[in-house]
This record gives structure tokens, sequence and C-alpha cells, in this order.
């Protein structure tokens, strides 16, 4: 197969852009979809609703005034004349387009529809009228020096010359049975849609091929697993396990005790462990996975618990060492912010055993760690790893039991898909003497009793979460902000309590300063993104508030309000929005996290902007698990079907499916 520098026009510079976009390979490149089609069909401002997304070709009628504001941010406003009347409109950051915004100018404006102000405010401004009424625009991914027109223009040349050699991984019986189009036409179709009909079509089709894939993939390793006694054999020191788990400063409930027999007898069973434990946010899964390190340890082996963010590594960490003092376990932490020279002995003593677990974030089985003899790897709080990751340790020559950890209850028949492959415990009960969290639903107007609620949990020596959905104010958006809300609370509680913020542009280091601030109690309140949704536990914190609450999935908020409510204190949850209460009374009443997994499903695809880093929907390039469920089971069923039926070795488009998952899994 060519490369991508085989593609003409495609030189150095543009490849290091398009590497820069996760862009390695042809394939990469025409499965490159676009994420939106901006449909040009010019709207009529007399029959356009209020936040109407409209397209309307004018005459500028005013000179652009341009407003510059802090932080190189920009917005410019001037009137434009259009067929059905005159309306203003304003765009963000577009400073540079002021010279070519001339009185008397024709130009095409997409943007959102204030209908009360009379204003768009406008996403894009073409320089140009449109001269079809409808046309599809695909609208890519970019990066800065790497245009959509740019992207266009290598797909098609990539289509025209190595189309042809594009793999299709749905096998041709299939076609036939579906009627579906040849890969190289659906990819022409996608990038250049001549109608609505026929870009539905071929959506359908290439979001099939890539579940069949992916179904494919879980059912042969499945298959696999079930076939090979492909693990580690091994005994376990029982009697030590009995004496740690005795150790533990409290009664492990039920579910805790299933799950950990459940572990007990994947490790000491022939075949690899892939199980995944679900437990609702609090209901004690880490010392789960502690005690299923011991064990691993008592069996003469390594462990490695792998934590989403560093926060929580470090979290983890300390917390292990804790448990495990008295005993001759030798615990390490590996994060990005290791020192070199502490790297270099951690490396050293994985590799000659001398280090019995090994606490960190992904990079444990990325980098070059080499182990002395892993036997388990357990990873928090994160969709699963992909196969790919699991061929990843394959290929260092491991095959460890895995254990993965989710907080993020997932409805049963989309797990039993999703997590098609795996085995699953579940923690469904809390460990007693938890308060109950409190949820209330306040509006806007609301807010001064938000602040008291807020003041009196503060007098009492407890601390606050507080939630935005933004970083800091974006076009297009009167969300509030993490910077706003920095600005409003240290004017409201500034003089007495120390406040602080946290978001995911922050350095790694930054980060950690902050949340170890708040976990040892230096600050009172933390205004923050989304960042510490997972895992962190500061047992003070009593409150959580969230702003704009209806921008976020109901899973989202749970997690959430899962930070509080971890120690002896009541806690409570501020949910604070003007809409879409009825979403979030469902907050208030359920805390179970599985019964609002199901709601969450149900009501999903509403604009939930923030919910969807769950369930490896990320891998995806066309297809989306919550829109394309029966997609999804389709494949399911027909690829599973597939690999029973066809079990000869030398089908070619098996082979080529089970080479990307590697043979050996
Ligand atoms: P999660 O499942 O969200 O990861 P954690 O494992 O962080 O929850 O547990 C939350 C808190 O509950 C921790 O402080 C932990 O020590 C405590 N805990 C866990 N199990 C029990 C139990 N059986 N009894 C009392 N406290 C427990
Ligand atoms: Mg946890």
């Amino acid at each position: 197969m060519a490369l991508l520098k085989d593609i003409k026009g495609v030189g150095p510079r543009a490849l290091c852009l398009l590497n820069k976009i996760g862009i390695y390979t042809i394939e990469d490149l025409v499965t490159h979809y676009p994420f939106r089609y901006d449909v040009l069909e010019r709207g009529d401002l007399t029959k356009a609703e209020d936040e109407e997304h409209i397209v309307i070709d004018g005459k500028i009628e005013s000179v652009p005034i341009l407003m510059r504001f802090k932080a190189g941010l920009n917005k410019m406003n001037f009137r434009l004349v259009t067929q059905s009347g005159v309306v203003g409109v304003s765009i963000f950051n577009r400073a540079f387009l002021k010279n070519q915004l001339q009185v008397g100018t024709g130009v095409t404006v997409i943007g959102k529809f204030d209908k009360g102000k009379n204003v768009i405010t406008a996403s894009e401004i073409k320089m140009s009228t449109l001269t079809n009424k409808v046309k599809i625009e695909p609208v890519y991914h970019c990066t800065s020096g790497l245009t959509n027109k740019n992207l266009s223009t290598y797909i098609n040349m990539a289509l025209l010359a190595y189309g042809k050699d594009i793999p299709d991984y749905i096998p041709e019986e299939y076609i036939k049975k579906y009627n579906f189009l040849n890969k190289k036409t659906a990819l022409n179709i996608i990038h250049n849609p001549s109608t609505d009909e026929k870009l539905k079509e071929v959506i359908i089709r290439l979001k099939y091929e890539e579940l069949f894939a992916f179904m494919f993939k879980i059912n042969y390793l499945k298959l696999q697993n079930k076939k090979k006694n492909n693990g580690l054999s091994r005994e376990i020191d029982k009697k030590e396990l009995d004496k740690f788990i005795k150790s533990i400063p409290f009664k492990l409930t039920n579910d805790q005790t299933t799950a950990i027999e459940d572990i007990i007898k994947d490790l000491e069973s022939p075949s690899r462990m892939n199980r995944l434990l679900q437990g609702d946010v609090g209901s004690g899964k880490t010392i789960v996975s502690f005690v299923s390190m011991v064990a691993n340890y008592l069996s003469g082996y390594q462990s490695a618990l792998m934590a989403p963010t560093e926060i929580l590594a470090v979290q983890h960490y300390n917390n292990l060492k804790e448990f495990l003092k008295g005993t001759d376990i030798n615990v390490e932490l590996l994060t990005g912010s290791t020192l070199k020279k502490d790297k270099q002995r951690i490396y050293e003593e994985l590799s000659n055993g001398n280090i019995h677990m090994i606490v960190g974030t992904h990079a444990l089985i990325q980098e070059d760690v080499e182990y002395n003899n892993l036997g388990l790897v357990i990873t928090d709080e994160q969709h699963r790893f992909g196969v790919n990751q699991r061929a990843n340790l394959q290929n260092k020559g491991l095959r460890p039991d895995i254990l993965y950890m989710s907080a993020t209850p997932i409805p049963r028949t989309y797990a039993l898909t999703i997590y098609g492959d795996m085995d699953m415990s579940i923690i469904k009960e809390r460990p007693k003497g938890r308060q109950p969290i409190t949820t209330y639903v306040k509006s806007n107007d609301e807010i001064k009793e938000v602040l008291q609620m807020m003041l009196d949990e503060l007098k009492e020596g407890h601390q606050v979460y507080v939630i935005a959905p933004l970083i800091e104010e974006s076009e297009n958006s009167d969300l509030a902000t993490v910077c706003n809300l920095k600005d409003q609370m240290t004017l409201a509680f500034g003089k007495n309590f120390k406040i602080d913020i946290i978001h995911g542009k922050m350095a790694g280091g930054a980060k950690d300063l902050i949340m170890q601030e708040f976990a040892s109690g230096k600050i009172q309140i933390l205004i923050s993104t989304t960042v510490i949704e997972v895992g962190v536990d500061v047992p003070n914190a009593t409150t959580m508030v969230i702003f704009d609450a209806n921008r976020f999935g109901l899973s989202t908020l749970h997690q959430l309000r899962g930070r509080v409510g971890r120690g002896t204190s009541k806690s409570q949850c501020i949910l604070i929005s003007n809409s879409d209460t009825k979403r979030l009374d469902i907050m208030k009443n359920v805390d179970d996290g599985f019964l609002i997994s199901e709601e969450d499903f149900k009501l999903r695809g509403h604009g939930d902007l923030f919910g969807t880093k769950q369930s490896g929907d990320m891998e995806f390039k066309i297809a989306n698990l919550r829109e394309d469920y029966k997609i999804l089971l389709q494949t399911k069923k027909d690829s599973n079907e597939y690999l029973k039926n066809k079990d000869t070795d030398n089908d070619i488009l098996k082979k080529e499916l089970v080479l990307s998952v590697n043979e050996n899994l």
C-alpha cells in the first residue's frame, strides 16, 4: 500500500500536520470522516426561529466595529442587508477579516440567530454568496496550518489514486445481504455527498463496517480466551491473604467479598482473567483492587495499577502504602513527573523483580518498561484499554490477568455488548455508615440561596467544589466558566476562605499541586471543570455546586456528585440550571448509579456535550454506540455467525481482521 507522502501535494510539512491529527496512513486519511456537514441552504429571517442555525446571503451595510478583549479575544459587529431584512452580525476572533468586510461586499453568514435581538452570532463568514441554493459541505477536524480545504483535497487525491486498495472489513456475503455499496464508492460519497439520502445510506454502511470489525474482534477474543489455557498458573497463599484481609480497618461489604472471590478464582484458573469490576462511585472498588494485588503477590507475581490521572495515581499509591504497612511488599509510583534518576532505578527494579507493585498512569504499559514477572494489571476509572493496548502487552511477551474497574455503571444490555468479551463483577452495596447526599435543583435566580448554603458549610470547616462547563468565555456561549466563577466566588468568599481553580488545560504538576492543597484543606473552594470527575477522595468536601448542570450527562453529574459524601458529615449537591429540570429531577430523586445510567441511556443524544467519555465511544471514527445500538446488535450477531460458520483459517478477510487483533491474544 502506498504511503501518505505518495499522495500528490502532500509534502513534509503537510505530512507532519496530518500526523499531528492522528493520520499516519492512507487508510487513516480516507477514514478521517467529516464530523459535521454544513448544509448551506439559505434561510429566511422572517421564518427562522430563535436559536436557529442559519445560512444567509447578504450585503454588508455598515463598517464592521472591532472590539478587542483580554487574552487576545476579539469580536466584530456589522449590519447585513438580506432579502428577508436587515440583521446584525457578530463574529468572534476574526479580526483578520476586517479589511475584506467592506461595506457593499456580498457574503454568506453562517451562525445562530437570536430572534429577540435580531442578531446572528456567526461561526463562519464566507466571502462569496452561494451559487446553488443547497450545498452539503463536509467539515473536518483540522489543525492550525491544515485547513478544511487542504484535507478535502488530500482525501480526494488519495481516493482517486488508491481508493481501490482500501480494505473493506465487511465480508462479501454481508455486502450482498444488505446491498451495501463498495468501500471506495462509499468513501467517495461520504467525503463528497450530493444528496442527503445518499449520504445517510453510506453512513450506515460505514458504521456497519466499523462495528462489524469491532464486534468481530470482541467475539474473536472471547472465543480464543475460552479455548486456550493462556493464563498464568499459580497458587495463592490463602492464609497470608486472609491475614491481610483481616488487617483492613473496616469490614468488607458482601459485594466486595464476592468480587474478591471472583477475582481469586480467575487468578487461579489457567485461563486469562479479563474481568470488569463495576461499582458505583464510593462503593469501594479500590480495596478490592488492593486485595487482588496482594493475592497476586502471594502467588509470586508483580502487579501494576494504572489510573487515568496523576492525581489519582498518587492517591492510590499513598493508600496502598498505608494498607501494606508492616509487610515486605515493595510498592513504587511511576508517573510522568517521576524524576529521571528515580525512573531509571524503578525500571531496573521492575525488571529484576525488586518492586512487587507499581502504581502509575498509562505509561506503565506503554513505555519501555520491562517487568520481571507481571501477573496482574488493573486499570481504574478508565474505559477499558483497547484491544491494541492488550496487544502491546502481548508483544512484550506478557500475559497478565487483567482487571478493569469502572465507576460508570453501564446499562445491562449495552454492557453485554460492549464488554461482551469480559466477565463482570458488580458492587451495588455501599459501605456502612455513609451519609446520603441531598440533591437540590436551583435556578440561576436562586444563586443567593446557593451562596448561603455554601457559606454555612464553609463555616463548619467543610470544603466545597464548584463546577462549570467551560474554562473561559468562548464564542457562542454564555455558560458559566471557571474563570468567571473564580471572580464571583472571590467577591463573595475571598476575604475569609481560600479559593482556587483547576482545569484540564493546566500542566499536570500544577493540577496535582492544587489538588493536594485542596485535599489537605489549604483550599476551601475548588472551582473546576469536570477534570475532578474521576476518583479523587476528599472526605472533608461536603458540598458540590454544579453550574449549568443541564449541560452535563446524568452519568457525569452522578460521578461529580460522588466526589462528596465520602466522609461522615452530611453532604449536598446543588445543581444550578434554568432549563431541563425534568432531567435534573432524576438526579434529585435517584442516587443509584445503575438506575441513572439506564435513564441516561434513554435520554442521550439530546445535545449531551460532555458525557461522551464513557464506554470507549471515542474509539470509533463514525459509529456511535448510543445511536447505533441496533447496528451494533446486528454486527454482533453477524460477526459471531461469520466466526463460527467459516472456521477456515485461510479466509483472507478473517485473517485481516484477526491480524489487527493480534493472533496470540
Ligand atoms: P470507588 O469505588 O469510588 O473507587 P473507593 O474505593 O475510593 O470508592 O472507596 C471510597 C471510600 O470508602 C474510601 O475511603 C474507602 O476506604 C472506603 N471504604 C471502602 N470499602 C469500605 C467498607 N467496606 N467499609 C467502610 N469504608 C469503606
Ligand atoms: Mg475509585
